[in-house]
């Protein structure tokens, strides 16, 4: 049955492979993003390729941003059945420059260098609000198209951190950690309204984002971009693509009895001790 489906941050790499995915399923899609013209790419190539979609623009942290782009999706395609929260990312205001602190760290002068007692609160504040609250705002608003509906379901992203945070992201692991227990309180709070609520936690995919962190320029690995395949039993990094089928088993009635799950997709790090 065809459905329609929201995705924030639907411009970005993998929202916008998993909203392609959901549109090869018949489904129609909001892809929604900050960025106009990622967002209309998207949706232009889903039509390229047959499918159903438009692009909106709208901030998933502005609440009238939202009820507008809500308006213009219901007019377009119909209520929202599916809501994906996409949108989501790190900042290196929110960031540490080693994943250790030693002694001598308290002395380094160096232009940029940041130990956890630099970190400003602004970037920690922005990296909570994109994540938690650009979660959260995007499902108050569109979940009331889905209360009393038949298969309607939400799919958050949440992240490998939020099981284990990650060294130097203590916002962004803190963050995702905010997103995967917001998923389980949510999946009980609509569990009489019809409504699933799942997340899926990538590992590590290379994307814009995280490239100069974990490659250089000449594409070899950095020291980190080596330890994290080296903890990842499976050794490399996901795809985009290594999403789609979770992502369409959550969306799907299929999973009809599956609420509260985060599920990881990341080759087994999350189950690897090191040792
Ligand atoms: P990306 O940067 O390619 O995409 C994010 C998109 O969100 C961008 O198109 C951006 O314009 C949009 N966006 C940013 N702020 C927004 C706002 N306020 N309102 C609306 N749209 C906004 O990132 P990605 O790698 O595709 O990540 C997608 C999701 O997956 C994020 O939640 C990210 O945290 C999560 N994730 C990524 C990885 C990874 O390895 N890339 C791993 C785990 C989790």
């Amino acid at each position: 049955m065809s459905k329609v489906v929201v995705l924030t941050g639907a411009g970005g790499v993998l929202c916008s492979t998993l909203a392609k995915a959901l549109a090869k399923q018949g489904h129609k899609i909001a892809v929604l993003d900050l960025k106009k013209e990622t967002a209309e790419q998207v949706a232009s190539d889903i039509i390229a390729a047959g499918g159903t979609a438009i692009g909106v623009v709208a901030n998933v942290l502005e609440r009238d941003s939202l009820e507008a782009a809500k308006t213009e999706i219901n007019t377009a395609l119909g209520a929202c059945d599916i809501l994906v929260n996409g949108a989501g990312g790190n900042h290196p205001l929110g960031t540490t420059s080693n994943p250790f602190l030693e002694e001598a760290d308290l002395q380094n002068t160096t232009e940029g260098f940041k130990t956890f007692f630099d970190l400003d609160p602004k970037g920690i504040e922005f990296v909570f609000n994109l994540n938690f609250i650009g979660t959260l705002l995007p499902t108050q608003v569109f979940a009331k198209d889905m209360v009393g509906k038949k298969g309607c379901s939400i799919l958050n992203i949440s992240s490998m951190n939020a099981f284990t945070p990650l060294t130097k992201i203590p916002a962004y692991s803190g963050a995702k950690a905010a997103v995967s227990n917001f998923t389980e309180w949510l999946s009980v709070h609509f569990s009489k309204v019809g409504i699933r609520v799942n997340a899926l936690a990538p590992g590590f995919f290379l994307t814009d984002q995280n490239r100069t962190l974990l490659t250089n320029t000449d594409g070899s690995l950095t020291q980190r971009g080596q330890q994290i395949i080296d903890q990842t039993p499976m050794g490399r990094y996901g795809e985009p693509e290594d999403l789609i089928s979770t992502t369409l088993y959550l969306c799907d009635d299929a999973s009809s009895f599956v609420t509260g799950v985060v599920i990881p997709i990341d080759g087994g790090f999350s189950a690897y001790s090191g040792v």
